[in-house]
């Protein structure tokens, strides 16, 4: 046994929004549980994103898992603050086709509950006086809103803490022990850590790690980048998605500026491994995500796929995956932000930033029972919009592994769907 780790009943590996809020949930549930962090709370993409907590344009199984997540957030700030606000969001609209398209998903996320409602004109007008371009229309939801990623994962982990959570940092898991065919442990860089349950909430090294139990998870990482300007009244509060730019107001009084097309698909020996499921994706979101050759094949191709947990292995070899942006990319949607919006010529960049999305093949993410392992869970693959939900997530992740109904069917999520 590991000093100073008594048994568990879970286990949870990662320590970003979805391994702190299950933790959360578990721990206010009165469940013995243990996070390990290989490095620090939340160091890469759940600090790392836009603070978007949006339901527009979400793929419809997720639209219920967000509806769940505004009533969390919101609960979680009454608690501590993790920067939630419900500012409204804004999908602009250029031409008839951006309106169909904004229409179809509407009438069909609405079985699910989503709300949004139509601008005119004149309406997107109002909600943006400091916008120089003529937007023919714009979707539109009060109730989607933002959380500050530099404080979420922080503040859910506290929470998890006070309601008895172990939270580890810089403590690697290198793999699990098994007893008669279930899950007894994990097994940590400082030790074993007896546990009847593990979840998997891994971020991008999710499928590193599920293969080296033998379990194939079709993941893969893009490259995004953000900026965030100094602080500057640029008199808008809404967050907003333009074609080639996205911008939100941050708790700091800057704005974080971004947009779609800021990311990239860097070729890797998994890239190959994966083709034929990530082929029609790539090709479907070619106009947002390039894909490119980069030096990061040749650093991925010498990480072991299968390692032995009596020594170093990958995660801690590597305590934080930390890329540089993309510098075209977010200079283009600065660009255009300024150009849609002139008074940002004001404002100065502070920062920017890049970090690795974890993507599936159908950019929705694997939430379930791994049931090849009894007693191991995976939650994992969020391909970009892991954050808004993830209070919510870790309800159902909770619920899920005390045997309970989750609030949300998870049936979609499942991974037997990449079979
Ligand atoms: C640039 C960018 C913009 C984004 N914008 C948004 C947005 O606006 N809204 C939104 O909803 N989502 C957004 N996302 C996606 C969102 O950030 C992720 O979906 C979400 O944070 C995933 O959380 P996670 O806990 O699964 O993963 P992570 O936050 O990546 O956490 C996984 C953790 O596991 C740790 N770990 C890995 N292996 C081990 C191990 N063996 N032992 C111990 N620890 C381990 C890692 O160090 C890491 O801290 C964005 C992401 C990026 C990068």
């Amino acid at each position: 046994m590991a000093e100073g780790f008594d048994p568990v009943d879970v286990a949870i590996v990662g320590g970003g929004i979805i391994g702190a809020s299950t933790a959360y949930w578990l721990a206010k549930a009165g469940v013995p549980t243990a996070l390990f962090e290989k490095g620090i709370l939340a160091c890469e993409q759940s600090s790392r994103n836009w603070g978007w907590v949006r339901t527009l344009s979400r793929d419809l199984p997720e639209v219920p898992l967000a509806l769940l997540a505004n009533r969390r957030w919101s609960e979680f700030q009454q608690q501590v603050d993790v920067g939630y606000c419900q500012n409204g969001l804004l999908y602009l609209q250029e031409n008839d086709r951006d309106a169909d398209d904004h229409a179809r998903w509407y009438e069909n996320a609405k079985v699910y509950g989503a709300q949004a409602s139509f601008l005119t004109k004149r309406g997107a007008q109002k909600l943006l006086p400091a916008s120089a371009r003529a937007w023919t229309g714009a979707m539109y939801s009060a109730s989607c809103g933002v959380a500050e990623p530099t404080k979420a994962t922080a503040g859910i982990a506290a929470l998890a803490r006070q309601a008895g959570a172990i939270i580890v940092e810089n403590c690697a898991v290198r793999g699990i022990e098994r007893s008669a065919g279930r899950v007894s442990a994990v097994v940590t860089e400082r030790g074993p850590v007896q546990a009847r349950s593990v979840l998997v909430a891994a971020g991008a090294w999710s499928r590193l790690f599920c293969g080296n139990l033998g379990i194939e998870f079709p993941q893969l990482k893009v490259r995004g980048s953000v900026l965030r300007t100094a602080p500057f009244d640029a008199n808008m509060w809404v967050s907003i998605n333009g074609k080639d730019f996205t911008c939100r107001k941050r708790a700091d009084g800057g704005y974080t500026v971004s947009q779609f097309s800021a990311s990239l698909a860097e070729l890797v020996p998994d890239s190959f491994r994966l083709m034929t499921k990530f082929i029609r994706p790539w090709i479907e979101n070619r106009s947002i995500v390039r894909v490119r050759v980069s030096e990061r094949f040749f650093d991925e191709l010498r990480i072991p796929r299968r390692f032995s947990t009596d020594r170093e292995t990958p995660f801690e070899h590597c305590r934080m995956l930390d890329p540089p942006p993309y510098a075209k990319g977010v200079e283009q949607a600065w660009t255009r932000l300024r150009e849609a919006f002139p008074v940002f010529n004001g404002a100065r960049i502070a920062h920017s930033w890049g970090g690795y999305i974890d993507v599936t093949p159908d950019a929705m993410p694997v939430i379930g029972a791994l049931h090849d392992v009894p007693g191991l869970y995976l939650a994992s693959g969020f391909s970009g919009h892991g954050f808004g939900i993830g209070p919510a997530v870790g309800e159902c992740v909770a619920a899920l592994i005390c045997g309970n109904e989750p609030p949300v069917d998870l049936k979609p999520f499942c991974l037997t769907r990449f079979a």
